[in-house]
């Protein structure tokens, strides 16, 4: 039985010693190519924090939310509460259940009036 492994990039199942996606043709030998981008967004009722890679063959974080891929995925995701933030790791949402992506800048993460955010999408 082969062992499986989730792509990074897309969030497909792919071989455990795949060395390129077969669904999205990242090249998972070797360091990501490309760079992570602190966002928010709204999925379903909740609202997230995390990581949001971007390819290098894109260049904003808005055409890796409205690439071909079905999933919008976060690393280091959190998920904001009321009381405090639950660590919640590395999600994959479906893009029909994403409301809304913004950039999320250093040091914003908690403001609600001051908007240091851009609406994406
Ligand atoms: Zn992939």
């Amino acid at each position: 039985m082969q062992v499986m492994k989730d792509c990074p990039y897309c969030a497909e199942t792919i071989r455990g010693d795949a060395r390129i996606c077969k669904h999205c043709r990242s090249n998972l030998a070797g360091p990501p190519e490309g760079k992570f981008v602190k966002v928010r967004l709204k999925g379903r009722d909740k609202i997230y924090r995390g990581n949001l890679f971007v390819p290098l063959h894109l260049n904003r974080v808005s055409d890796a939310i409205n690439d071909e891929r079905q999933f919008v995925i976060l690393s280091d995701a959190k998920e904001e509460a009321k009381l405090a933030d639950i660590h919640v790791g590395f999600i994959a949402l479906n893009k029909n259940s994403v409301e809304w992506v913004r950039l999320a800048e250093e040091g914003a993460e908690k403001d609600e009036q001051g908007h240091s955010v851009h609406q994406l999408y």
